[in-house]
């Protein structure tokens, strides 16, 4: 997703003075946020499609090894887990309980995935899940006209082209309890340095395991501009293909899918249309059989004290939404 989170309070100075915002509209366009909307979409959308293609380039300086593989797998399982865990199941859904420290770690981590800032995450995340598909969704496959022309025009849309320039989501209204946690909001604005100490930390562990400017400059392409690519495609293809593709098992109102095969690679994201059915639920999977990696790290964290409340849905409650 997009935004620069310096836009978090000072842009909306009069819940400062107050303390208590007043009604306003659920979205802002103006010339200023489209402009920081261009320049993370260049930065963090674009820039990485470049460093992936350097990567692959620079294999014949230095061919992919453990190193290259290690730096990758671990700064893309770390990214993502924070994205899924503490982005949308913690932030966004509040679906579980966890102490403040884990908190801000799972929003550093995120926010190393370079898809915005957490509060603006959450603010988008949260308007996507009250609109979804339809007029006021950020990022919906299905409503870019009818026929195999409008299902391309809306794949493209909802996976990348959104980002260009798109209506902020008032985070006022959005998200005001992320604003009212000095912590997180410290994360938020420290978000352009969380992506750059993405990069930073495989370059300078690649650099020190080899012992060369090579395995620096590989580590950089590896474990920074193509994990991000790698990741961001993941969870944009989330937003594309599952709601275009996929099961139904659940009733829900918009045209969520599950993707069972994506489970591990998606951290169990793919399990969309559980997601949507039951989104205060901190298991996207559901039953145990189904891959939910994302799962397995909230109930580790339960097992250390680290995290508690999880809310899972009855067996009745999915009863009454499964769709026979
Ligand atoms: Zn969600
Ligand atoms: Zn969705």
């Amino acid at each position: 997703m997009t935004d620069d989170d310096s836009l978090s309070v000072g842009d909306f100075p009069e819940v400062l003075e107050t303390g208590k915002p007043e009604p306003r509209k659920k979205t802002i366009s103006n010339p200023y946020i489209h402009r920081l909307q261009r320049r993370h979409f260049l930065l963090f959308d674009v820039l990485p499609i470049i460093g992936t293609v350097a990567a692959f380039a620079f294999l014949w300086v230095r061919p992919f090894g453990l190193l290259e593989f290690c730096l990758l797998f671990s700064m893309w399982l770390a990214t993502g887990l924070g994205v899924t865990v503490g982005y949308h199941r913690l932030f966004t859904h509040r679906t579980f309980k966890a102490a403040p420290w884990v908190a801000v770690v799972l929003a550093v981590l995120g926010s190393m995935a370079g898809q915005g800032g957490v509060v603006s995450w959450v603010a988008l995340h949260r308007r996507h899940h009250e609109y979804s598909d339809r007029q006021g969704d950020p990022h919906s496959p299905n409503l870019s006209g009818d026929g195999f022309r409008g299902a391309v025009r809306g794949l493209a849309h909802s996976h990348f082209l959104w980002m260009r320039r798109h209506e902020y989501p008032n985070i006022v209204h959005y998200a005001p309890d992320l604003l009212r946690d000095r912590g997180i909001v410290r994360v938020a604005r420290l978000y352009y340095w969380w992506v750059a100490l993405g990069l930073l930390i495989p370059t300078v562990i690649g650099g020190l395991i080899s012992m060369s400017w090579t395995g620096a400059v590989s580590g950089l392409l590896w474990g920074g501009f193509a994990r991000i690519f790698l990741l961001e495609h993941i969870v944009w293809a989330i937003n594309s293909l599952l709601h275009m593709f996929g099961t139904r098992p659940y009733d829900s109102r918009e045209n969520s899918r599950n993707g069972g095969v994506f489970a591990l690679v998606t951290l169990g994201e793919s399990w969309h249309n559980n997601h949507h059915a039951f989104p205060e639920s901190p298991s996207f999977g559901l039953d145990w059989y189904r891959l939910d990696p994302g799962y397995w790290l909230i109930r580790a964290l339960a097992a250390s004290g680290l995290a508690w409340d999880l809310k899972l849905p009855s067996e009745a409650r999915m009863a009454a939404k499964r769709i026979a």
